[in-house]
């Protein structure tokens, strides 16, 4: 852990990535303020389905496909916190009814993925799962318990001696030039009257159904460039017709939507680390992973913060990379 005594840092957002920022820099002793206008949950972090789930976001989504490495390491930091702040992790794993079955199995091979083809599926142990609404509110307990203090406000600038780290999902306007570069991309999902409550995730093409005690989840649309939250009745039919075409017995369950804005950079990853505006640090764009990269990012942030080294992943979630790019 990173030792930031003496440090002043005002953190912007209180999704999975603030939260875990805010704690990780509070137990190294930084005097910490999280702020945040929204309610508790109320963001891309409360909405989502909550996969830990490196292997078949590695094997299934192209953006993805060059990460595994990283999207591991993340996941490996999970059981420590989830320990430490009292989430419980559900590691039933996660098993692909899909069409490209052999595809998949031998991405995973290739990845050191210890994954096994039982009939119509993929099943691996690898991926795993937590309920984000309950996790966010362990962070926030823990967080509180560090002695971070919470204000319902928005950040606006760097206050006077303080760092202010942006960990402000999707939101794209002023505090920093970079945050232009986030693409917002929509997502509708359903939380069902019943379905499975434990057990494997089930992943098919396009759709997963994430089994909960409270219902089970069926997710997700990736609607790029829409930054809205209006529930589209064409998107919600045809994410049930495709849950339904891989459990039919679905059929019969009510189904609630909600929607949340994932915010993305142009390679994938979430930016991490010093922005050009001076005394700020970003941690924005996790895409569809935030909740399995959020310890992952805390720790960088903290690192930053402390003048240590950033760690072996540092370069590639670095704001800095697009300057690279296009230099
Ligand atoms: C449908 C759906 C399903 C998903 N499923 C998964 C999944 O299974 N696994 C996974 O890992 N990820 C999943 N994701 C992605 C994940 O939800 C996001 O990557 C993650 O929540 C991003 O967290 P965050 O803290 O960056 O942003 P958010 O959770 O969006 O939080 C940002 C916060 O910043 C606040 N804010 C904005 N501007 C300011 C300001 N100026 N000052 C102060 N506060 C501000 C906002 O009010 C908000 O509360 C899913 C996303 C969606 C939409």
């Amino acid at each position: 852990m990173a030792r930031l005594t003496g440090a002043k840092v005002t953190v912007a957002g209180a999704g999975a990535l603030g939260l875990c920022i805010a704690l990780e820099l509070a137990r190294g002793g930084a005097e910490v303020s999280l702020l945040d206008p929204a309610a508790p949950g109320d963001n891309a972090s409360g909405v989502a389905a909550g996969m830990l789930a490196p292997a078949f976001e590695t094997a299934l989504d192209a953006a993805s496909a060059d990460h595994g490495d990283l999207l591991l390491a993340a996941r490996d930091l999970w059981p420590e916190l989830a320990e430490r702040v009292g989430i419980s992790l559900d590691r039933s794993g996660a098993a692909y009814y899909g069409e490209h079955i052999g595809a998949v199995a031998a991405r995973l091979k290739a990845l050191g993925i210890e994954a096994g083809v039982y009939g119509d599926r993929v099943y691996t142990r690898e991926d795993w799962r937590l309920s984000p609404r309950m996790a966010l509110a362990a962070l926030r307990s823990a967080a509180e318990a560090a002695g971070v203090r919470f204000e319902q406000t928005r950040a606006e600038a760097p206050a006077d001696g303080a760092l202010l780290v942006l960990a402000t999902g999707a939101e794209r306007r002023g505090l920093a030039a970079e945050l232009a570069l986030l693409e917002p991309i929509k997502g509708h999902i359903l939380r069902l009257s019943g379905g499975p409550d434990i057990g494997p995730v089930i992943r098919g093409d396009g759709i997963y159904i994430v089994p909960d005690p409270s219902g089970a989840i069926v997710g997700a649309t990736m609607e790029r460039r829409v930054d809205d939250r209006t529930i589209d009745a064409a998107r919600v039919a045809a994410l049930r017709a495709a849950a339904e075409a891989l459990f039919p017995e679905l059929a019969e369950l009510e189904a609630r939507a909600e929607t949340g804005i994932r915010a993305a950079t142009p390679d994938g990853l979430p930016m991490v680390g010093p922005s050009v505006t001076p005394d700020v640090l970003l941690a924005v764009g996790a895409r569809r992973n935030g909740w399995l990269l959020a310890p992952l990012v805390a720790q960088v942030v903290a690192a930053y913060v402390a003048g240590d080294d950033p760690g072996p992943f540092a370069a590639r979630l670095d704001p800095r990379r697009f300057d690279r790019q296009q230099g």
